[in-house]
C-alpha cells in the first residue's frame, strides 16, 4: 500500500482549532494572572506587618533610652538619646529626667582623685578629652575667660557632654590679691560671662590664679554671691608641669603623679602643655592601678564632710555651720581646698 493509499483522518475544521487555541491561551493567562494577585498580596502583606512592628519598636520605651541617658555620652550618644525622648511617652521622659547624669557612684572608701586642669583652653585640650573618654573618667577644667572666648563651644559643650566639671580661672589670668576689689569682681564675672554665653551656665567652682589667700574679698564675695567653691591644689602630688623637668617630659610627669598620688588627691595640671596631655594615658593607667577612682573637685569635696567638721570646729563655727557646709545646700557656702585640708575662709550664710 503506498502512502497516497493510506487512510487520511478527516481534516479539522481550521475554525474550531484556533478557537481551542485562543481558549488555552485565556486560561493560561488567567491562571497566571491569579497565581500573581495572590503572590502581590501576599508581599503587601509582608511589608505592611514589617512597618507596623517597626513603628512599635520606635514608640515603646526601652532600656537603651535610660542606659544612653545616664552613660557619660559622646556627642553621637547624646544625640541619639535626645531623638528617642521625642518619641518616648511622657512617663518615660519623667523617669529619665529623674534619674541624673551618674557622676558619683563610686563606692563608700573608694581613693578618690580629682584631675584638674588649668590655664586652657588651648589646641590640646579636645586631646585631653578624648583620653578622658577612652578611659570613662572626668576631670575639672578651670578656664580662663579669655581662652574660652576663643574656643568652639563645641569643645566646651563636649566638657559638659562628658560629664566633666566647669571651673572659672578669671578672665586673664589675673592675680586677684594683687588687683582692686572691683576688678576682682570684674576678673570672674567675664569668665563666667563667656561661660554662659558659650555653654548657657556658668562655673560650679574657681580657682584663683597662684591660689586662694586670705587677701583676696573679691574673691570669695564673687563665690558666695553665685554659690561656686574655691578649690586650690594638693602641692604634694603637683608636678610642676609649666616647668622642667616635667615640662616637656610625658613620662616624668605620668610616674610623678602616679608616685606621689594620695587618697582625696587634687591634682594641678595644666592642658596648655604637650607633655602633660601626652602623660595622660600613662598617668590615669597607673593610679587606676593603685586603686583611684576619677571624680570631680565638687565630687570630692562633697565626700570630706567630716574633715571640714574638724577645720570648722576649731575656727569657731557652729556644728550646725560646720556641718552644713561641704556640699550640704547651703546658699553661701564657700571654702578652700588645699594641700588635702578644707579652709573655710568666711563666715557661711544660710
Ligand atoms: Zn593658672
Amino acid at each position: 500500500m503506498s502512502y497516497s493509499q493510506m487512510p487520511r483522518k478527516p481534516s479539522q475544521n481550521p475554525k474550531r482549532t484556533l478557537t481551542k487555541q485562543l481558549n488555552a491561551l485565556r486560561n493560561t493567562a488567567l491562571c497566571l494572572f491569579t497565581v500573581f494577585m495572590i503572590l502581590f498580596c501576599a508581599f503587601v502583606f509582608l511589608i505592611s506587618s514589617i512597618n507596623k512592628v517597626s513603628a512599635k519598636d520606635e514608640s515603646s520605651p526601652t532600656t537603651t533610652t535610660g542606659e544612653a541617658t545616664l552613660a557619660p555620652s559622646s556627642d553621637t550618644d547624646v544625640s541619639e538619646s535626645e531623638t528617642q525622648a521625642d518619641t518616648t511617652p511622657d512617663t518615660s521622659a519623667t523617669t529619665a529626667e529623674a534619674v541624673p547624669v551618674s557622676r558619683a557612684t563610686y563606692p563608700e572608701g573608694a581613693k578618690l582623685i580629682a584631675l584638674t586642669f588649668d590655664d586652657g583652653p588651648s589646641q590640646y585640650t579636645t586631646q585631653v578629652l578624648d583620653t578622658l573618654k577612652e578611659e570613662g573618667i572626668t576631670a575639672t577644667f578651670f578656664m580662663i575667660g579669655q581662652c574660652v572666648d576663643g574656643t568652639d563651644a563645641s569643645v566646651l559643650q563636649r566638657m559638659v557632654d562628658q560629664g566633666c566639671e566647669i571651673g572659672n580661672h578669671t578672665w586673664s589670668h589675673a592675680t586677684l590679691s594683687k588687683v582692686e576689689y572691683d576688678e576682682a569682681i570684674n576678673q570672674l564675672k567675664k569668665c563666667d560671662d563667656v561661660l554662659m554665653a558659650k555653654i548657657g551656665q556658668k562655673a560650679t567652682v574657681i580657682r584663683p590664679p597662684t591660689g586662694a589667700g586670705a587677701k583676696q574679698k573679691g574673691l570669695f564675695d564673687y563665690a558666695r554671691e553665685n554659690h561656686q567653691f574655691i578649690v586650690n591644689w594638693n602641692d604634694s602630688s603637683c608636678p610642676s608641669d609649666w616647668a622642667k623637668p616635667a615640662n616637656g617630659d610625658a613620662e616624668y610627669t605620668a610616674n610623678y603623679v602616679v608616685e606621689h598620688a594620695i587618697a582625696n588627691d587634687c591634682v594641678l595640671l595644666h592642658d596648655v602643655h604637650k607633655s602633660t596631655v601626652d602623660s595622660l594615658p600613662a598617668m590615669i593607667k597607673g593610679l587606676k592601678e593603685k586603686g583611684f577612682t576619677f571624680v570631680t573637685v565638687s565630687e570630692l569635696l562633697a565626700a570630706q564632710t567630716d574633715l571640714t567638721v574638724d577645720k570648722a570646729i576649731s575656727g569657731g563655727y557652729t556644728a550646725e555651720e560646720a556641718t552644713a557646709a561641704p556640699g550640704g545646700g547651703v546658699i553661701g557656702v564657700r571654702y578652700v581646698y588645699s594641700n588635702g585640708k578644707i579652709y573655710i575662709e568666711q563666715k557661711l550664710y544660710s
